[in-house]
């Protein structure tokens, strides 16, 4: 058993980095990929700890895009996390973020809002891990919003008064860092860009003639048809079908490394395969 698709507290998840492949080895994984989102930062102590454990530790990284689809989330495995094209370009979106944030906090106290960026960023972990959803927490702990929802819907949300664009990359762009960092890309938890399923099915192609290796197909949230559906879909493209549990501890509670919700399983095989893609 695997799991390719992990967070822990250098993005949203509640874990230290060191406790994944930890939970991993605790669910019987022989390897795990720690995909936090933007950025390579809790590799290194992942990898030690897997290490001592005796499990493999997948390098992974999770890149927020920006597409016609809306947005999308694409799963990078195998790229050199340091001095890499990738490495870099991830360097470049976190600075754009800690900016973006200023700015909106900024924002917000023209309009009248006021949240304490000092506690906003203590409670993110770091400046760079720190984004809109802290920013709704925090309105809604103030009154200034009802729910996240609201904070949303009244503040955050694009076209909104207190929103502030920052710096996107696309998936064709993601999958060509990627492989000029030695990994490959893949289309993470197809199902959240709620496409019908031929629309789905013609993204999923180009997706394949822009260098993606895979989709996420075994999501721990998934049905097991929605899995043998998307595991058709990728078979049609000549594409990997990945799966992982998308584990962010208590942050997203009933999703557990390698198991997710408790019929996870996905085969070593898998990254036998993703692996035969990289350059
Ligand atoms: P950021 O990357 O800081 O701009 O924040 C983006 C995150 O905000 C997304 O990954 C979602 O988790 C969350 N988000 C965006 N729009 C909404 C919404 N309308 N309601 C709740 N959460 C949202
Ligand atoms: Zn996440
Ligand atoms: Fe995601
Ligand atoms: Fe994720």
């Amino acid at each position: 058993m695997i799991d390719l698709h992990t967070h822990s507290t250098v993005s949203d998840g509640s874990e230290a980095p060191e406790r994944v492949p930890e939970l991993a080895a605790a669910a019987g994984c022989s390897a795990v990929a720690l995909t936090d989102h933007d950025s390579f930062g809790g590799l290194e102590a992942a990898a030690r700890r897997a290490e001592a454990l005796g499990v493999r530790l997948v390098p992974g990284c999770e890149v927020s895009c920006r597409s016609p689809a809306g947005s999308m989330h694409v799963l990078v495995y195998f790229a050199d996390p340091a001095g890499s094209p990738l490495a870099d370009e991830l360097a470049r979106l976190r600075q754009d973020r800690v900016a973006r944030n200023k700015a909106l906090a900024e924002r917000l106290a023209t309009l009248g809002v006021h949240v304490d960026y000092g506690s906003l960023v203590e409670s993110a972990g770091g400046e760079s891990g720190l984004g809109r959803p802290h920013f709704a927490q925090a309105l809604v702990s103030s009154g200034a919003a009802s729910s996240i929802e609201d904070a949303f819907d009244r503040w955050l949300a694009a076209g909104r008064p207190a929103y502030v664009p920052k710096a996107r990359v696309t998936p064709e762009e993601v999958a060509q860092l990627a492989r000029a960092s030695g990994g490959v890309a893949v289309l993470a938890h197809p199902l959240t860009l709620s496409l019908e399923p031929p629309a789905l099915d013609s993204l999923v192609g180009e997706l394949a003639a822009a260098g993606f290796s895979g989709i996420e197909a075994i999501y721990g949230r998934y049905t097991p048809e929605e899995r043998e559906g998307l595991a058709l879909m990728a078979a049609r493209h000549g594409l990997v079908a990945t799966g992982g549990s998308d584990f962010h501890g208590t942050f997203k509670p009933g999703l557990s490394v390698g198991t997710g919700t408790g019929d996870l399983d996905v085969p070593d095989s898998i990254l036998d395969e993703l692996e035969s893609r990289t350059a």
